[in-house]
């Protein structure tokens, strides 16, 4: 995970320096790991407001 970045606006995990989900700024200041299978079926997901499966972190400087 060292390598990883998450995106600032979507908060989803990757590894490029634009996010490719919704093409904002990255950083590698984040916090905690969250893997959305099912976005529909996860409370988190829902007050996160994401939509799609994915990884996500839960906090981003
Ligand atoms: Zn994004």
């Amino acid at each position: 995970m060292i390598n990883l970045k998450a995106c600032k606006n979507c908060k989803s995990i990757g590894d490029s320096n634009k996010c490719p989900r919704c093409g904002g700024e990255t950083s590698r200041e984040w916090q905690g790991y969250l893997v959305v299978i099912d976005p529909e079926k996860s409370e988190i997901a829902r007050k996160m407001g994401i939509h799609a499966s994915g990884r996500y972190a839960l906090r981003v400087k």
